[in-house]
């Protein structure tokens, strides 16, 4: 059973389709990555499968469980925004234990999750920081970090990476990979990084004016696109 089940997916805004049926199976512990051009619909798809854009048509499944009008808290999603989202007059562990907190966590509980995620990432000696007073390479891992304390089934990442100058970017990707392979989470992850896809992705969906153009492993899509739309997205010479 796929952990992830998008059928038929549609989204409009008034008048005006902008996922135009998208289906797609990702399996528990796949890195899929979209990309596309700017306004192609990745970071709609993107809300529609976290819950904070409702759909248009079509069907979401996560778990094998239908959750296309589920809340946001409910689906088994977490996610990392470009903009990190961090609530300015929390400190970073309060933060990162929020929606612990939401849950009815018990303090102890949350602190030994908050703990452990912060030990993953390396960033325990921030714990008692509020965000003014992080880098933004740290306010990026404390978004992240937040994610894992929720123990997501799947982590979505909305080009987490673009705020950050080139170093960080390489270092958080990484990072974001060794975090995969640690945890072993299924996780898709939007850019419109061509390296970031490639070096990320065990499959990378290419979209392109909310249809899905073609889906395959970096290398297939290198080495045998459909079309020139794919290739040049993929960097391939083809
Ligand atoms: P991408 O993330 O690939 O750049 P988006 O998903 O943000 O693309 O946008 C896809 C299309 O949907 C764009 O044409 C955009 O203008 C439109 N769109 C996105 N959100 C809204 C909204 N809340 N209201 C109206 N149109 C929207
Ligand atoms: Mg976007």
């Amino acid at each position: 059973m796929s952990e992830l089940v998008l059928s038929g997916v549609t989204k409009s805004f008034g008048g005006a389709e902008v996922i135009k049926g998208v289906d797609l199976a990702i399996e528990k512990g796949e890195f899929v990555v979209f990309v596309g051009p700017s306004g192609c619909g990745k970071s709609t798809l993107l809300r529609m499968i976290a819950g904070l854009e409702s759909v248009s048509g079509g069907t979401i499944a996560i778990g094998g469980r239908a959750v296309t009008d589920a809340e946001p808290w409910d689906r088994g999603i977490a996610m990392v925004f470009q903009s990190y989202a961090l609530y300015p007059h929390m400190t970073v562990a309060e933060n990162m234990g929020f929606a612990l907190r939401l849950q009815g966590v018990p303090p102890a509980e949350r602190r030994k999750a908050v703990e452990q995620a912060a030990r993953i990432l390396q960033i325990e000696p921030l714990l008692d920081r509020k965000p003014a007073q992080l880098s933004g390479g740290q306010r990026q891992r404390v978004a992240i970090g937040r994610a894992i304390v929720r123990q997501p089934r799947v982590f979505l990442f909305d080009e987490p990476l673009s705020n950050l100058d080139a170093e960080l970017r390489v270092q958080t990707r990484i990072e974001i990979a060794r975090l995969h392979r640690q945890l072993g989470a299924t996780m898709i992850y939007v850019t419109h990084d061509q390296v970031e896809a490639m070096t990320l992705a065990d499959r990378i969906v290419v979209l392109r004016g909310g249809r899905i153009e073609q889906v395959g492993r970096p290398t297939d899509l290198y080495d045998d696109p459909d079309n020139a739309f794919v290739a040049g997205f993929i960097g391939s010479p083809k």
